[in-house]
């Protein structure tokens, strides 16, 4: 039997169906919120920590372009201080040498050295040696009788070299006043080339540490002046200790200078070990080096206040956007728990519909069709057959003698004998348009659309001997066996005489197959 239900269950497959994609959607877009969350947190840290970086070097940069224009400014400076000196000291040697120091030339010389010295603020003061050393004239005025100078290493050098510049000396602590000084010298030579002596402008050292004071260095700075051969000359912060060490093997000798006569760099302190931000510079005209360095971890004490600040912006920013990602993230899992209850829920509701409508339209007892939907069907097709034009043929089958057989055999004999009939009335319809139903008690229905009289009575005769067939025993029948009786009655759309109800027509059929004897097929016409 191939009935068309009457509701189409394909449409709640539809909607169950557009709902799991609706599932797997919410769940791939959980993944998405996942994965996205997870990239902007990584995106926003990798920025800062680049701009952080970013940021590191420009502040040390920045530093290095400072302390290279401040190794310039105080190298233009020095040079200038001591030019100044040694512009004296050139003029003494010329004088000396062309006027000698007799006794007539020694009181004007004195004066002019005591008028040159208090003109210069730097100048701590002016002396000339003779060959031996011994003190020929100082802008002090005073007369040392005996002292002699000739184991200074300025004195020694011009002995030795006959070269005729200004010669820079290591610092020294004056015999004379006890004051760091910084000796600038000049050879004096007699008119055959000979040693004749030496001339010498002394310059205070505090001259240069007021000034290397007076620059903000920050708390760990140094401003350093060395000479040639990497002896310090004055350093800042000053320490007396520190006077005339060598720093030879300091990376501003050994790596710096050799690739210039400036530059910058970060390197760490041969003196202290400190790492140092630095500029350094050549004094142009003098064998000295001036060199300025500010502490790193100093320098980068503001980049580190502000990149803890973005730091912590950008954390808080992160903390606060996971959260809110972790709620999002919750509240759509929740939603998709929701949908997937509600989806379980709808599908349960479709089966126990389905199973309703089952037992709406089904007869419990026989699954055959029940009344109701006979009387649906019936009503339709008896429509369509008058539209279209087309046969509609219909069965009414009573099973005789039943109720002696339910005296005879019992109740449940008599429901099992009404199972076996409507199996073999299902079995002998075949065409998928085709109903059975069970009409009421131990009667049951056909309707057979596109079906003519003798199509539809040659139905009832196979369904008439099928029963007899099979045998099912009942001695209160004459036949020893349960029969039926069948009336057939058939819609012809060519015929004039059509009977408006096909069911009282043939229940009319069946009442006359009945009254002639039973166990037979009778049609209506
Ligand atoms: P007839 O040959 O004239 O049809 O005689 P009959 O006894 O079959 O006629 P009747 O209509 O008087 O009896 C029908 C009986 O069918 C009455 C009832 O006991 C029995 N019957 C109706 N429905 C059921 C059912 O669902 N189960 C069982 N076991 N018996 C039923
Ligand atoms: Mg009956
Ligand atoms: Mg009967």
């Amino acid at each position: 039997m191939g009935h068309s239900s009457i509701k189409d269950p394909t449409e709640s497959a539809r909607t169950t169906a557009s709902w799991k994609t609706g599932q797997r959607a919410s769940r791939l877009k959980v993944r998405y919120a996942v994965v996205l969350l997870v990239a902007v947190c990584l995106s926003m840290t990798a920025i800062v920590i680049w701009q952080a970086w970013n940021s590191r070097q420009y502040h040390l940069h920045d530093k290095e372009v400072a302390m290279s224009n401040l190794a310039q400014t105080l190298a233009s400076q020095t040079q200038a201080s001591i030019k100044q000196a040694d512009t004296l000291l050139f003029a003494l040697v010329d004088r000396v040498e062309n006027d000698g120091v007799g006794a007539q030339q020694l009181p004007r010389l004195q004066r002019l050295l005591s008028a040159e010295r208090s003109e210069l603020k730097q100048l701590h003061g002016l002396f000339v040696f003779d060959e031996a050393g011994r003190w020929i004239a100082n802008s002090n005025g005073a007369e040392v009788p005996g002292a002699n100078n000739s184991d200074r290493e300025y004195f020694i050098f011009h002995r030795d070299h006959p070269d005729r510049g200004p010669h820079i000396g290591q610092s020294i602590k004056s015999r004379s006043s006890g004051e760091w000084i910084m000796t600038v010298s000049r050879r004096i030579n007699h008119p055959d080339g000979r040693f004749a002596g030496v001339a010498l402008a002394t310059i205070y050292l505090s001259h240069f540490l007021e000034l290397y004071n007076s620059i903000d260095m920050g708390r760990n700075g140094v401003i350093s002046l060395f000479a040639d051969d990497a002896s310090i000359v004055v350093r800042r912060p000053f320490n007396e200790a520190d006077i005339g060490i060598s720093v030879a093997k300091a990376p501003l000798f050994t790596q710096l200078l050799p690739k210039g006569d400036s530059g910058t760099a970060t390197v760490k302190s041969y003196v202290d070990g400190v790492e140092r931000v630095v500029g350094f510079r050549r004094v142009s005209g003098y064998p000295l080096i001036i060199f300025a360095a500010l502490d790193k971890e100093e320098v980068l004490v503001g980049w580190r206040k502000e990149t803890a600040l973005s730091a912590g912006i950008v954390v808080s920013l992160l903390l606060f956007l996971g959260g809110l990602g972790y709620r999002l993230i919750h509240v759509m899992k929740q939603q998709q728990h929701v949908q997937r209850v509600l989806l379980d829920g709808q599908e349960k509701l479709i089966e126990v519909n389905r199973s309703l409508e089952l037992l709406a339209l089904e007869d419990a007892l026989t699954g055959l069709s029940n009344r109701r939907q006979f009387d649906v069907f019936i009503l339709a097709e008896m429509g369509r057959a008058r539209r279209t034009l087309t046969d509609l043929a219909m069965l009414m089958i009573d099973v005789d003698h039943f109720k002696s057989f339910n005296d005879r055999y019992g109740h449940v004999a008599g429901d099992e004998c009404l199972r076996r009939i409507s199996a073999i009335i299902k079995d002998n319809i075949k065409r998928p348009g085709d109903l059975a139903a069970r009409y009421g008690g131990e009667e049951f229905s056909v309707v057979l659309p596109g079906t003519d009289y003798a199509g539809a009575f040659l139905v009832a005769e196979n369904i008439r001997h099928a029963v007899l067939r099979a045998d099912i025993a009942h001695c209160e029948s004459p036949e020893g066996r349960v029969t039926v009786s069948i009336g057939v009655c058939a819609y012809n759309p060519a015929s004039q005489d059509q009977p408006d109800d096909l069911v009282s027509a043939a229940d009319k059929a069946l009442y006359v197959a009945k009254t002639s004897g039973r166990n037979m097929s009778v049609t209506a016409n």
